[in-house]
């Protein structure tokens, strides 16, 4: 038997006891909530008055952070860590591969008298200098100035990560090179959320509405994920080294019943969540929602919104949470966009807004956006931004892994356009005449039992094939994928919607020093953007043909891969805007680009050898197998007269020929180099995958044909369905 991995995996799951609940359930959320954060409750209660103070100015304002608060911050973070448990502190930050870094080092010190003392001084809270120059930095660490400094982030809160194995206090950091420049993913965001404020602040000063809050963007961000046995995920090479199966047929039943979809959670994964939940709250990550996805196997979680930072931050430690304890439960948590053809991949919907405690959400249009001007000027800075860098927001969520969603009919296509819905639709087609006058109302819901209460309704519907959809009270960025970094998208988002708040800011100022009234300049320059910008503008199917023909007509970019969008990471718009508001220079944009054509490259690669591997030590030897047995079995039934040689022999034999004749195609394809990593990565692009996709066909046929018992992998019903 050849199989024996996947019965292994079968009778283990079947073995399996009742889930047991995994976690204290004595204790209150209220009292769990955060109790592994060294949050303000916490610093209030440990730190001097005039300290405390001082650091919640610098989080709730952005101003400069005292320096001098250090060492006494640094104390009362240290005894805090030490009573909890800990023994060493991590300067945690996040590199350019959209992962995250850490590097522990222990409290203890020599005290000179053959003993410890546990030492935490304010200079090692404020910076780290961890070697970690094997990081990608896309030739910003040249050797003759390769150091890298981890810089403490005061507006995200350090928490305890405890594991079996002992309690690390983490500090998140933003990590840069010794000539400043940002060698990470935080570093921008702090800088985008800086430049967003700032215009901002000019937004709410020509209404009448200073505050001395920070506007800070706001981050909401849903995440889809798969679960799978482990015991299946050992026994497949594909996805242990590449997250995603490269082989595998459609099991007969998929989603088609849509029967997963919102339905009960299977007692193992809800045992699973429960843990998370735990996990997530202790660490003050505020999860609010669960429940099964589209695709059998397919789950998502969502926290409540924070600010972009924090919630960045708390983005990477979710995905950490839900994947270490996942082992735990026996499951491996796949976060990967496209881990089963033929069924849904998984998203990232980045739910964005700007806003402060005082100054409320800016983005929130109350029950009459068409006399809100401040929401209308906000909004068309969104659309503006939107329309002018849409190739931009493009190239921040492409990945090797996101190019297998975006552009299919599941996922939003890879054409940026806004939906606005149809009260702010209708809002905006007002403004391109003489001024927006109404507001469609809200209206009640119906139901036509009289038993069921009147629902009130929502202003506009909702439009899930739109990759950029207004939906309420927030901008909701529906193709970032499943396994990135919000970081990137974050950045640009702030970035682009700063600036077009300060373009038609500007605009709105020199028409009232050229003496027109307020609401005279505002409608002047609402109804150029409604005009202008009016083709980013579509509230129709995103997945049909016709939009894609009406798209090229508005001339909006259709980038549908990795290799065609990346280089929209360094046109001169792109670096021009970045250069303004100070959010990326030059340099660290091309370090972003090469470092994301690497990835892109290593990815496709590491995915093409495993397919030569697989089909020729798994796939072609279980082909060649059964067709020994048929070729024995059809012989000695000949001699026996019979039978005659069946279909069956002929048609393996000659896909398994086929199959190592493809395997030899893309081979030779892998042996072409090119020595320009972008050329390299069109050549992958064109010539590789669809090569890896073909050889997939022929094996997935022999797949429906072999006889089961030799057939070593995991198939997609098991995977998807035992649990
Ligand atoms: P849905 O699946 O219906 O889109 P969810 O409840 O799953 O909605 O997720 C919505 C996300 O949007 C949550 O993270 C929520 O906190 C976030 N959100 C709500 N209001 C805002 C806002 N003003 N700004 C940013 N995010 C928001
Ligand atoms: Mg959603």
């Amino acid at each position: 038997m050849t199989n024996t991995a996947r019965v292994a995996a079968i009778s283990a799951i079947a073995d399996l006891p009742y889930p047991d609940c995994t976690v204290d359930t004595t204790l209150v959320t209220t009292e769990l909530f955060g109790c592994n954060v060294f949050g303000p409750s916490e610093m209030q209660a440990r730190l001097p008055k005039a300290i405390f103070k001082s650091l919640s100015k610098t989080i709730s304002t952005g101003a400069k952070l005292d320096p001098s608060a250090a060492d006494v911050v640094a104390e009362a973070m240290k005894s805090w860590a030490i009573e909890r448990g800990a023994t060493h502190y991590a300067h945690v930050f996040y590199p350019l591969t959209g992962s995250t870094a850490e590097k522990h080092d222990s409290f203890m010190d020599p005290d000179g008298k053959g003993g410890l003392v546990a030492e935490f001084a304010g200079k090692t809270l404020i910076q780290g200098e961890p070697d970690a120059s094997s990081f990608p930095n896309g030739g910003i660490r040249a050797t003759f100035e390769a150091r890298g400094y981890t810089a403490w982030d005061v507006t995200s809160p350090a928490y305890l990560l405890e594991n079996a194995n002992g309690v690390t206090l983490c500090i998140p950091t933003a990590f840069v090179s010794w000539t400043g420049e940002a060698l990470d993913k935080k570093t921008p965001v702090l800088r985008s959320m800086q430049a967003l404020n700032k215009q901002a602040q000019r937004l709410l000063a020509l209404f009448g509405n200073e505050t001395s809050d920070f506007i800070a963007a706001n981050a909401g961000p849903e995440q889809e994920y798969f679960l799978i046995d482990s015991n299946f995920y050992y026994a497949r090479q594909d996805l242990m080294g590449c997250g995603r199966t490269l082989f595998g047929a459609a099991s007969p039943k998929g989603q088609q019943f849509d029967d997963h979809y919102f339905g009960a959670i299977p007692a193992r994964v809800l045992a699973y969540m429960h843990e998370i939940d735990h996990q997530l709250f202790k660490l003050g990550v505020p999860v609010k929602t669960r429940h099964n996805e589209v695709a059998p196997g397919q789950f998502e979680i969502a926290p409540m919104f924070e600010s972009a930072n924090v919630g960045t931050d708390h983005q990477q430690l979710l995905m950490y949470v839900l994947k270490s304890v996942a082992k735990k439960h026996g499951f491996e948590c796949l976060m990967h966009e496209k881990p089963f053809a033929g069924i849904n991949g998984s998203g990232k919907h980045v739910n964005w807004s700007m806003g402060s405690a005082q100054a409320g959400n800016l983005m929130d249009p109350g029950e009459t956006p068409h006399d809100n001007a401040q929401f209308l000027v906000a909004c068309a800075a969104v659309v503006r931004a939107v329309h002018v860098h849409g190739g931009l927001l493009r190239a921040v969520v492409a990945s090797a892994s996101n190019d297998h969603r975006l552009g299919a009919n599941e996922a939003p296509p890879a054409i940026l356009s806004v939906y606005l819905g149809d009260q702010l639709g209708d809002v905006f087609d007002q403004l391109k005449g003489s001024g927006a006058k109404t507001s469609k109302k809200r209206g009640t819901l119906k139901i036509g039992a009289d038993v069921l209460p009147e629902l009130p309704k929502d202003a506009g519907d909702r439009n899930r094939t739109s990759p950029f959809a207004f939906v309420g009270n927030r901008f909701e960025f529906r193709a970032v994928g499943s396994s990135q970094s919000i970081a990137g998208p974050l950045v640009a988002l702030n970035t682009v919607v700063a600036d077009s708040l300060d373009v038609l800011v500007t605009e709105i100022e020199d028409l009232i020093a050229k003496k027109k009234t307020l609401i005279q300049a505002v409608q002047i320059v609402l109804k150029r953007v409604a005009t202008e910008h009016a083709d980013v503008i579509f509230n129709g199917d995103g997945y049909s043909q016709a939009w894609h023909d009406e798209a090229a007509k508005r001339g909006l970019k259709n980038l549908r891969s990795t290799p065609d969008c990346l280089g929209e990471l360094i046109e001169k718009p792109v670096v021009d805007v970045f250069k303004k508001h100070k959010v990326l220079s030059k340099r660290e944009l091309e370090s972003r680009y090469e470092v994301y054509v690497e990835q892109y490259n290593n990815t496709v690669l590491v995915e093409a050898k495993t397919v030569v591997e697989m089909a020729k030590t798994q796939i072609y030897p279980a082909a060649m197998r059964y067709a020994g047995e048929l070729v024995a079995t059809v012989t000695g039934l000949e001699l026996l007269g019979v039978a005659r040689a069946t279909d069956t022999v002929t048609t393996v034999g000659d896909l398994a020929v086929g199959l190592m004749r493809e395997i030899a195609a893309l081979e030779k394809l892998l042996d072409t180099h090119h020595a320009k990593p972008i050329t390299e990565a069109k050549h992958l692009q064109a010539k590789v995958l669809p090569k890896m996709l073909e050889i997939r066909a022929i094996a997935d046929e022999l797949e429906g044909l072999v006889a089961d018992d030799l057939w070593p992998l995991p198939t997609y019903q098991e995977m998807l369905f035992i649990k």
